[in-house]
């Protein structure tokens, strides 16, 4: 028998991890990818001399020495030199700008900062930060439970043996820091504190991830990528294609081929057809399932989670290149607004801003590249992108009424911008064919974290999944984990010993 050939849909991060345990367990792969590049939604784009990085805003546990540390260097990526600590997860500064709250690496610092702003809260910020301090010296901070073996190869005692090592994590799933951070941020007596925590990250996220993400700032564990999405995704692509892998880009897969319940191949757009031994997706879930493979490989469970999870909102982002070194502030900073401003259906009360002066590309010397990103609706944006004039103006309006806000701000700063670009949930749809321009697919939830999603359908053989579509909250480890498991699994049926590394 002929060495097993796989076919691969799409070249963000899981379909590239796919490929890289594809090519290193000696199987023969090929990624069918709709875009130009690679990344996926791990995207940056150039914008004259300015680099929009619209993507990853932060890396989790890249120093040396952590499982999923070990999975970066085992696909070929995180160069210690592209990565910096981020020592600050958030400033965040209230509307007169005179409370001002740094989200630091030191919790003891941290905890009396609060207590300061809100001695009437001094209960609970204790509460909470014990809870950073806690998760920050468990080791399954770095791990995240991810390096267990995927469903399809577990047993019943891995299943016990899981439960036993995620029994800390278990309080999160179920009691009040698996709140959404929206309805957590209600214990809080101060205002400010309510305004604080419920925008800490997505107010409809659990407060549990907010407080992981203060944890591995304090744990050294949280790095800034230095060059961007690029300078993450183009090892991976390189080593891909360095161990024999190839990508055809501008190829969008529009039907797999099915015939006696086996995937056989995809069909792209140009009506071209191309076979392999194995289909693997990782292009949007609601997609494969319900138009590459018409619906036709479905069951009940599968049906009511597309009918009924929720998925993370999509966001419009505006970036700004501006002519401005921004070296006091924070890489991420929140601020609250004295006039809360709309958008679409919604009004924002918050201005969050991304400030890229940590990295080496993003603008020239003295210059920088800020970006605020706003969750929004998908049905405004869908049916506005219908009329094109409407469209602009809208993108428009919103620039401008984000650079209003930033010159209250940042005093000056309108005659110092040389760059607008806003992209919006269509936008996402357009480069990446994610549902509703959903930047980390489902929503972590009570449900859905306690749910498993399995990478096969049923009744469909040599198919798999991989990717945010299989595993809820998305994000660049469970994403490249997702890929892993799928070569695990498939090395299993083989019957030969899973290889993370070239065989000397
Ligand atoms: C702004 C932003 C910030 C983020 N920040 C972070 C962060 O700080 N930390 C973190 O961990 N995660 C973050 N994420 C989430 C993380 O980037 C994603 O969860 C992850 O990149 C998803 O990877 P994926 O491979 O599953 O999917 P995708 O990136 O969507 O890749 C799927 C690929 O398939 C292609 N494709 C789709 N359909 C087809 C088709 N029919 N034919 C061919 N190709 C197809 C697409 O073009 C795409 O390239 C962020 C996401 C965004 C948008």
């Amino acid at each position: 028998m002929g060495v097993k050939s796989i076919i691969i849909i799409g070249a963000g991060l899981a379909g590239l991890s796919t490929g890289v345990y594809a090519q290193l367990n000696g199987y023969e792969s090929r990624i069918f990818e709709h875009h130009s590049k690679a990344g996926g939604l791990a995207a940056a784009w150039k914008r004259g001399e300015y680099l929009i990085d619209g993507g990853i805003h932060f890396l989790i546990a890249h120093k040396p020495g952590t499982p999923i540390c070990d999975v970066y260097q085992e696909i070929g990526t995180n160069d210690p030199e592209s990565v910096v600590d981020m020592t600050t997860y958030l400033r965040f500064v209230n509307e007169t700008g005179d409370k001002i709250v740094n989200f630091t690496k030191n919790l003891d610092k941290l905890e009396r900062d609060l207590i300061d702003i809100s001695p009437d809260d001094a209960e609970e910020i204790q509460k909470f930060i014990k809870e950073v301090r806690w998760m920050k010296d468990s080791p399954l901070l770095t791990d995240l439970g991810m390096s267990v073996k995927p469903p399809e190869l577990r047993g019943r005692f891995d299943s016990l043996s899981e439960m036993w090592q995620m029994r800390g994590f278990m309080k999160y799933f179920m009691g009040k820091y698996s709140r959404s951070a929206q309805h957590f941020a209600q214990s809080f007596k101060s205002r400010f504190m309510k305004t604080m925590f419920e925008n800490l990250f997505s107010p409809d996220g659990p407060i549990w991830f907010v407080i992981m993400i203060l944890a591995t700032v304090a744990a050294g564990q949280l790095g800034l990528l230095k060059d961007g999405c690029p300078g993450f995704i183009q090892p991976i692509v390189k080593k891909y294609e360095s161990l024999g892998g190839e990508i055809q880009y501008d190829s969008t897969v529009i039907k797999i081929i099915v015939e006696n319940n086996k995937a056989k191949g995809v069909i792209l757009e140009d009506g071209s057809e191309h076979r392999a031994d194995v289909i693997v997706s990782t292009a949007d879930g609601r997609n494969t399932i319900f138009r590459l493979l018409e619906g036709k490989y479905l069951d009940d469970r599968t049906m009511k989670i597309y009918d009924t999870w929720k998925k993370f909102d999509p966001t419009v982002m505006v970036s700004l290149g501006v002519s401005r070194s921004f070296e006091d502030d924070a890489p991420l900073n929140m601020f609250l607004l004295q006039e809360p401003f709309r958008l679409g259906s919604r009004t924002f009360f918050c201005l969050p801003l991304r400030v890229f002066n940590y990295g080496r590309n993003f603008a020239p010397a003295g210059k920088t590249v800020i970006q605020a990103m706003f969750e929004t609706d998908w049905n405004y944006w869908y049916e506005l992108r219908k009329n094109r004039e409407a469209y602009e103006a809208e993108k428009r309006q919103i620039a401008e009424m984000l650079i209003r806000q930033l010159e209250i701000l940042y005093p000056g700063i309108t005659s110092e911008i040389e760059m607008v670009d806003v992209a919006t949930p269509y936008t996402t749809w357009r480069y990446t064919l994610n549902d509703m321009g959903s930047p980390m697919g489902w929503l972590m939830t009570k449900d859905t974290l306690m749910t498993q999603l399995p990478r096969t359908l049923p009744n469909l053989n040599n198919f798999y999944m991989a990717g945010q579509w299989v595993l809820p909250g998305g994000g660049v480890p469970g994403c490249i984990y997702s890929g892993r498991n799928v070569i695990q699994i498939i090395c299993r049926e083989d019957r030969k010993q899973f290889q993370t590394g070239v065989k000397s």
